[in-house]
């Protein structure tokens, strides 16, 4: 057999990202390429492999992006192309299920090459079931039916549907693809005899923050998809099942249900607030602005005795700190007796977590009330001590030598872009830089899709905003994307462009009054936590859209 790469036909559920199988975002994770589809959510895309080539054959409703005899032969080119890599093939619900996964598994099969396939929950009983209606209940229906109601015979044209058994079969019938077709399907099917009162309901994109249920029965179903507009991805479901959901109804509208919100703080910070907004319903799109990573190394460890005061300034700062502190072959024992200092509430948390209790936390949580309460430390001289190496003699009075050296026993931790306002407050304090942050360069073309369709953008500091203007308006929209219909400054949904045609939303939930200001000196709508914490940011969310 020739040396192929292996394919995987894996289903990615009905939206919910929960709903991916667990072999799913395995293989994912390991992807060398990933193939997906318009339905696929952006968490899901989230989850790849982030170095995984990442091909879009999405088709929009309207127009074809790639046709399916290209897709099937785009995969056995990749398997081609990546001799022993892993080539995911990712598809919207279950593969095999109108997934046309079938046809493609043909094409590797006459190709050579090898395939599993990784099956997944199909939006035909997931997203009924999200909508509290069973496809099967004992007394009222003891089959259901999938049926595609999108595909037309060959011979004639027609929707390639066989009416008269339909009508006749007791038990409930699922549509899929037929929102467009719905008012023929529905009066071909009472032609045929079936109830005009038999109860149905659409459900729009199920499972998802943005899930909608209409209920309707057959003879009203045309007219509610007109008056509801009633959109796709959209299943309809008919029979006595559907009257259950008005009882089991169990998804609740949560305050952000169908907000998507873009959080623009680094992966590894951001999973609290993630959880928090997803929690809330939002959808929530990651899309870190910046890494950070330690400076590894470049301390002479037996210097830390030079100091009596340990300042952090961000938990990065913290994290970077005691890592390299332990992978040197120290450990806390080194920081005994020695105050501790902390810009805000979060740091302090971090280092708590190291078993360190802070000594001094400013009221204001930034770097020049930190500054200014060390500052007054120094003056007053209160609470220091001098440890080994440090002269003695600075009792009570305190001459300004005396007071330089205690300053100059303040040791700042602050990554490489802090700027010189701790130092300027403290000029006889020494900085490590012990972690660096660097500007993530570019977005991957589905997450710049999903950040343009976003509500708005939540940032955390003032590099995020920096960056995210950057990334976002450096990049140049492709012509097809561009038939959006926005006009050149402000667009109809408040979105923001610029004259690469770059979209972003214009309203950002910010952190602080300095990433408040710079979001609006890059034009944005901004909206501020309280206080500097994620709590407060969250409640601030939650109070606007409620
Ligand atoms: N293989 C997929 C179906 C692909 S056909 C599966 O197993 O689910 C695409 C159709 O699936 C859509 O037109 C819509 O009818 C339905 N669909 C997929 N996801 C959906 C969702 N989240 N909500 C409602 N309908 C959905």
């Amino acid at each position: 057999m020739a040396n192929f790469g292996h394919v995987y036909l894996i289903g990615a559920g009905p939206g919910d990202p929960g709903l991916l199988t667990l072999r799913g975002k395995d293989i994912l994770e390991k992807a060398d390429v990933v193939v997906y589809d318009r339905l696929v959510s952006p968490a899901i895309l989230g989850m790849c492999n982030s170095k995984a080539k990442m091909v879009d054959v999405g088709k929009m409703p309207t127009h074809h992006k790639v046709k399916q005899s290209e897709i099937n032969k785009l995969l056995v080119q990749y398997a081609q192309e990546y001799p022993q890599g892993i080539i995911a093939r990712l598809k919207g619900g279950d593969p095999f299920v109108f997934g046309r996964g079938g046809e493609e598994a043909l094409e590797l099969v006459a190709a050579g090459v090898e395939f599993d396939v990784v099956p997944g929950i199909t939006s035909a009983i997931s997203v009924p079931a999200y909508a509290g209606i069973p496809v099967s209940h004992r007394g009222i229906a003891t089959s259901f039916h999938i049926i595609t109601g999108h595909e037309k015979a060959e011979s004639n044209g027609e929707l390639s549907l066989d009416f008269e058994n339909l009508a006749n079969c007791q038990g409930t019938l699922i549509f899929l693809m037929g929102i467009a077709n719905m008012d023929f399907i529905a009066k071909r099917l009472m032609e045929c005899g079936k109830a005009p009162k038999t109860p149905l309901a659409f459900i729009e994109k199920g499972t998802t923050p943005y899930q909608r249920t209409v209920m309707a029965t057959l003879e009203t179903a045309g007219e509610t998809i007109v008056r509801e507009n009633v959109t796709a991805p959209a299943i309809t479901i008919m029979g006595g099942v559907v009257e259950l959901g008005k009882t089991l109804a169990w998804k609740k509208n949560l305050p952000l249900s169908g907000k998507r919100l873009v959080v623009t703080r680094a992966a590894k910070q951001a999973s609290g607030i993630i959880a928090r907004l997803t929690a809330l319903g939002a959808e929530v799109i990651e899309t870190p602005m910046i890494e950070t990573r330690a400076v590894e190394g470049s301390f002479n460890w037996a210097d830390l005795a030079n100091f009596d005061v340990l300042a952090f300034t961000s938990t990065n700062g913290v994290e970077s700190f005691f890592t390299q502190l332990l992978t040197s072959g120290n450990d806390i024992r080194v920081l005994a007796g020695k105050k501790i200092a902390s810009v805000g509430k979060i740091t302090e948390k971090k280092l708590l977590e190291y078993g360190i209790r802070c000594d001094y936390v400013p009221e204001d949580h930034t770097g020049e009330g930190l500054g200014k309460l060390l500052r007054d430390v120094v003056d007053k001289g209160e609470g220091v001590i001098l440890g080994p190496g440090a002269e003695s003699g600075i009792n009570s009075e305190r001459s300004s030598e005396s007071k330089d050296l205690i300053e100059s026993r303040i040791l700042l931790l602050q990554g490489n872009l802090a700027d010189d306002t701790m130092l300027k407050l403290l000029p006889q304090a020494t900085r490590w830089v012990v972690y660096e942050t660097l500007p993530v360069a570019e977005l991957p073309e589905w997450k710049r899709e999903a950040v343009e369709s976003a509500d708005a953008i939540v940032f955390a500091s003032t590099s995020a905003v920096e960056n995210f203007c950057s990334v976002i308006l450096s990049g140049v929209r492709s012509t097809e994307s561009k038939d959006l219909n926005r006009d050149s400054s402000t667009t109809p949904n408040g979105f923001a462009q610029n004259d690469n045609n770059a979209c972003y939303p214009r309203k950002s939930f910010c952190i602080g009054r300095m990433t408040e200001s710079a979001a609006q000196k890059h034009g944005f709508e901004t909206v501020t936590s309280d206080e500097t914490t994620m709590d407060s940011l969250v409640k601030k969310i939650v109070e606007f859209y409620t």
